[in-house]
């Protein structure tokens, strides 16, 4: 059987990490809504060969174990004993080790399908738990649209969907490894972004006073390493975005505007600033 699915990239609305865990990884408290830049995945069962294989347009990305698609084809094909092989082929569109959840939704992606192709039956809150071996953004993408996001990632609530807000995300020619990052977060400096506060405004679908409690407390420690993120974001407010911030670990920053005329001047400014830029829309 062949099932295509689109997986969307996700920028995180708000970010925020109160602890870290005994057992050294982040405390998450989150606010991540999904966007219409999306891989395309193609996943096909076959009675033969019976191995996992994955392919993708990409010349930097593994096709083993390491490719968070796999893993998923590997979680689903173990836990629930099925003989058949997984072929996985990944068009990708999503810029890599962005902050944009690339790897996650391609993950979250062969999940569905597979739920479907083996006929399991997984609701989405239990393959939601299944994710979370894969990744901490997994879960979240499970779900997708726009939802409030704790504990480890596992704990994903979905909240009411946005307005037609446009997004222009900006990516700088960097990359940034997420485990670097997060060993480098001082608990005791960190800057705490309001997500409980920004919950409380979409729950109250109080979209305009929504942007001044967006905010990403890792800013501050990825933008130390990275200048050029501070450059973009200023200008994307200097261009009349109604907000601008980095997306998850970064590098990528990313505006909103309401009105299209300020989108359209933000994308085609940043054109001439950054090589990857898109305009899209919240999902
Ligand atoms: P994170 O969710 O960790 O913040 P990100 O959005 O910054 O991730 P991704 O594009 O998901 O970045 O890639 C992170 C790492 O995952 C890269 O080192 C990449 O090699 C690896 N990876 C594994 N599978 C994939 C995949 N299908 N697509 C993209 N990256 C993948």
């Amino acid at each position: 059987m062949l099932i295509m699915e689109k997986a969307p990239a996700k920028i995180n609305l708000s970010l925020d990490t109160p602890m870290r865990y005994f057992d050294g990884l982040p405390q998450w408290n989150m606010v991540m809504s999904s966007i219409d830049l999306a891989d395309y995945v193609a996943v096909e069962t076959h009675a033969s060969p019976k191995t996992i294989k994955v392919y993708t347009d990409s010349g930097f990305l593994p096709n083993d174990q390491r490719n968070l698609a796999y893993q998923a084809a590997h979680i689903l094909k173990t836990r629930f004993h099925q003989s058949d092989g997984v072929t996985i082929r990944i068009k990708k569109h999503i810029p890599v080790a962005a902050g944009l959840g690339g790897g996650s939704s391609d993950a979250a992606a062969v999940l569905r399908a597979l739920n479907q192709a083996w006929e399991l039956g997984l609701s989405v809150d239990e393959l939601a738990k299944l994710a979370l071996s894969i990744d901490s953004d997994v879960p979240f993408c499970v779900y997708g649209h726009t939802a409030h996001v704790t504990g480890h990632g596992e704990l994903v609530t979905p909240l009411p969907n946005f307005p037609h807000y446009w997004v222009i995300v900006a990516k700088p020619k960097v990359s940034v490894s997420t485990p670097a990052i997060l060993k480098q977060i001082n608990y005791a400096t960190l800057q705490h972004a309001p997500t409980n506060q920004l919950v409380d405004k979409i729950k109250a679908q109080a979209w305009s006073e929504t942007f001044q409690y967006m905010g990403n407390s890792l800013e501050g420690v990825t933008g130390e390493m990275y200048t050029e993120i501070k450059r973009i974001k200023d200008k994307m407010l200097q261009l009349g975005a109604d907000v601008a911030q980095m997306s998850g670990t970064g590098p990528t920053v990313f505006a909103i505007c309401h009105a299209e005329s300020r989108a359209k001047r933000v994308y085609n400014s940043m054109k001439g600033f950054c090589d990857e830029v898109y305009q899209v829309v919240l999902l």
